[in-house]
């Protein structure tokens, strides 16, 4: 049975850093017989154009029966003016809930090529390797009661509810010790558990999950300690596993350590690790429909997916591979250009890591 990728190019430069990835993900095919077959369909402002809403019910289905979906990325000035519910980005937020994708993995990696494009020194960052499992479909952002109330003297009090059920924990956790059992091996726990009981019952679900992965040594730290420490010395980690609005926060951090966000990827998995992959950036309308915006993240997404839904290890290492030597050769797009190395476009770059895959 051929494995289906549905292709959401979305807005902006998505359409250019998607049609790279499909091609790497060609070539990938051809070099590994992966039996992979390409549908694409519309989100975001493309689709609010064609059906009137940013994601249209046969799109959803033919997303719901796909393997893994590929996104490139929604928005721009066009549609900024619609209502809330018929914003572009309101086609995502449906996509993940209604595929009920819990976990967000956002590595961020520096490759030494790279190193001087972060604003931390060169030896706190070269080599970087973190990944941020970040529950994505509850806590604070979802809790309920939230909202805003007048108090009987008439002044006004905002409110949200943090909440975690111990299923929820528990499969974030499963997920995170998952992970870090293909990695190196190391767990690091954020919580605030010295001031939020739903973070204590947080930390009680990690620690009576850990026997279950012996191979995993599983540590715990509160989120201003981690904030800290991912600017101090964020080599010390491997994997990261916490909630959804810490997780925001940190994830946002970690990338910025990196220094180019044209280079980061991102993954939404769900119980079944069926799963949407999408470059962390946006849709750059900035630099739309010229050519130059940077494909590296939205084919490092490529990669994830083979990795995580369709357990292509071999595939995913040869274009991480590939991408780290289309970096050795000098090739940089504008975003990370720096002198001496050789500039390039979306196009070529794309080439270039089907040309370093060949090799
Ligand atoms: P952005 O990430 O699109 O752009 C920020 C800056 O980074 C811009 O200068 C842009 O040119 C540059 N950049 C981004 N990706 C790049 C790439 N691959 N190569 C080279 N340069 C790149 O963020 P923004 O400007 O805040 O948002 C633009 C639109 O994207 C908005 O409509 C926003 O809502 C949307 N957005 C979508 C997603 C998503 O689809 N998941 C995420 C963030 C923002």
């Amino acid at each position: 049975m051929p494995k289906k990728i549905v292709l959401l190019p979305g807005d902006g430069i998505g359409p250019e850093i998607v049609a790279e990835a499909r091609k790497v993900l060609e070539k990938v095919d051809q070099l590994f017989k992966l039996d992979l077959s390409f549908e694409t369909d519309l989100i975001g402002g493309s689709a609010l154009d064609v059906h009137g809403v940013p994601l249209a019910d046969s799109t959803l289905d033919r997303c719901r029966s796909a393997d893994a979906i590929l996104m490139g990325s929604v928005g721009g000035p066009k549609w900024d003016h619609f209502e809330p519910a018929l914003r572009p980005e309101k086609g995502l937020l449906r996509l993940r809930y209604d595929l009920g994708l819990y976990a967000n993995l956002r590595p961020a990696i520096l490759y030494p090529q790279l190193a001087d494009a972060s604003t931390l020194k060169r030896e706190v960052v070269a080599g970087l390797d973190i990944l941020i499992v970040r529950e994505l479909t509850g806590g604070i952002y979802f809790g309920k009661p939230r909202g805003i109330r007048t108090l009987e003297n008439g002044e006004r009090e905002g409110f949200n509810t943090y909440v975690y059920a111990e299923h929820e924990i528990e499969r974030i956790g499963r997920t995170a010790f998952e992970m870090a059992r293909k990695r190196k091996g190391k767990l690091c726990s954020v919580d605030k558990a010295n001031v939020l009981e739903v973070t204590v019952l947080w930390r009680e679900v990690m620690d009576r999950l850990a026997p279950e992965y012996p191979d995993v040594q599983l540590s715990h730290m509160y989120v201003d300690n981690a904030a800290m420490q991912l600017v101090r010395a964020p080599k010390q980690f491997d994997v990261i596993v916490t909630g959804n609005m810490f997780g925001d926060i940190l994830s946002d951090a970690a990338a910025m350590l990196t220094g180019s966000i044209g280079m980061l990827p991102s993954a939404a998995l769900n119980k079944e690790s069926r799963g949407l992959y999408e470059p962390v950036h946006g849709s750059a309308p900035d630099i739309a429909g010229q050519g130059i915006a940077n494909p590296l993240a939205t084919i490092l997404s490529a990669s994830m997916m083979l990795r995580y839904s369709l357990a292509q290890k071999e595939a995913a290492d040869a274009i991480d591979a590939a991408v780290g030597r289309v970096l050795d050769q000098g090739y940089r797009t504008a975003d990370i250009y720096s002198e001496g190395m050789k500039k390039v476009g979306t196009a070529e770059m794309g080439d270039a890591v089907v040309a370093a895959l060949a090799n």
